[in-house]
């Protein structure tokens, strides 16, 4: 079967490219034909010895994904549903800002943590992408977008889409190498984010391997109801999440960590839920910023979008005790493409969303939670 060039990172091409008997500036040349330039066809490689080419054609393919969809929000943010087979789909999104392009991307068709507030986690889990299937989604995204005179918009990936990264580890960090490396998108480490629900071995293995920003889905200022939102909490909990975060700090990029808290009504937003994070993030000492992220509610969460005006106050806690917290702005949701609500198209194998929703019927979470 014929290999797909977009699984490799430039170390991985080299290695291929010295099975078929040729040197490491060829991989280089091959790869940046592949990323920088998008092209597919090995013909079309025009620097590429004719021998190489020759070799190529029997042995690869640069396999895209095929577009389901596009929607294109009033905002500008664009959608993109990409086919990976077996009657899955995931999602992408691009979100235009006044001094950047962010775009999301997806690591799992599904997923398996099954958070409570999250419509990926209700869809079930079909799958992890491949690297290949991973870089494609930046590999389109990136060229579709390019401007008339092939200037870039791309400047900040989230690896946020549907899935958990650090759960698909093994294609995820040769796809942030790619995103990284010059010859590939050129992406600084600063601008490459992967967004975890708080898998603490796999956290140090991201400082070891690929030290990228990081952003922690904490939820909640105690295991108890991180427990319950983020099921993934009650193997290693709050305060081993914390540890693990603070030694990252030391690798990373950025000097912080990124807290995404999203706000529940009348389960995670209250002032004195607001001082009980205060509280824990000074006692561990550990260098944040905090993002609140508006719930996006979708009908089987029987969850509610906090009030603007709870979140304000939230935030002022945190602020007023020099945690530097942005609100998120919505975007997009006229397409369905802000955080939390993609939702692709997955064929369950592992019964995640079974066992989402029977959680769900035995540890309510809050009074507010409507049983649906
Ligand atoms: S929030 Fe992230 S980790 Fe949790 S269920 Fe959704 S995709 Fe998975």
């Amino acid at each position: 079967m014929a290999v797909n060039l977009l699984d490799f990172d430039l170390e991985g091409l080299a290695a291929f490219c010295d099975s078929l008997g040729e040197k490491r500036f060829r991989a280089v040349q091959l790869f940046r034909w592949i990323h920088q330039k998008g092209e597919s066809d090995f013909d079309k490689m025009s620097d590429l010895a004719k021998s190489l080419r020759g070799k190529l054609a029997g042995a690869a393919v640069v396999e895209s994904l095929p577009v389901i969809s596009e929607h294109v929000s009033a905002d500008g943010t664009t959608k993109w549903l990409f086919d990976v087979g077996g009657g899955n789909a995931v999602e992408t999104v691009y979100i235009p800002e006044d001094d950047r392009g962010t775009l999301c991307v997806s690591s799992q068709a599904g997923c398996a943590v099954g958070c409570r507030f999250c419509s990926t986690g209700h869809q079930g889990f079909s799958r992890n992408l491949s690297t290949g299937e991973i870089i494609a989604q930046l590999r389109y995204a990136e060229h579709r977008l390019r401007g008339p005179d092939g200037q870039r918009v791309i400047d900040n990936v989230v690896m946020m889409g549907m899935g958990e990264p650090l759960q698909n580890y093994t294609a995820v960090v040769p796809a942030l190498r790619v995103m990284l490396d010059d010859h590939g998108y050129g992406l600084s480490r600063r601008r490459v984010t992967v967004s975890t629900s708080g898998m603490v071995a796999m956290i140090d293995r991201l400082r070891e391997d690929c030290p990228v920003a990081l952003a922690v889905s904490l939820h909640a200022p105690n295991d108890a109801l991180r427990d319950a939102l983020v099921p993934i909490n009650r193997k290693d909990g709050i305060e081993a999440l914390l540890d693990a975060c603070l030694r990252y700090v030391e690798a990373a990029p950025r000097d912080f960590i990124t807290f995404e808290y999203c706000m529940l009504d009348g389960v995670n937003d209250a002032p004195e839920q607001a001082l009980e994070l205060v509280h824990l993030v000074r006692r561990r000492r550990v260098p944040c910023k905090f993002n609140l992220i508006p719930f996006n509610p979708f009908p089987e969460s029987g969850l509610k979008r906090s009030p603007r005006e709870r979140v304000t106050a939230f935030a002022k806690v945190l602020q007023d005790a020099g945690i530097v917290t942005t609100i998120r702005k919505v975007r997009g949701d006229d397409i369905d493409a802000a955080c939390g609500q993609l939702a692709g198209e997955v064929q369950d194998r592992t019964r995640a969303r079974e066992r989402l929703l029977e959680r769900r019927r035995t540890i309510p979470i809050a009074a507010a939670e409507d049983p649906r």
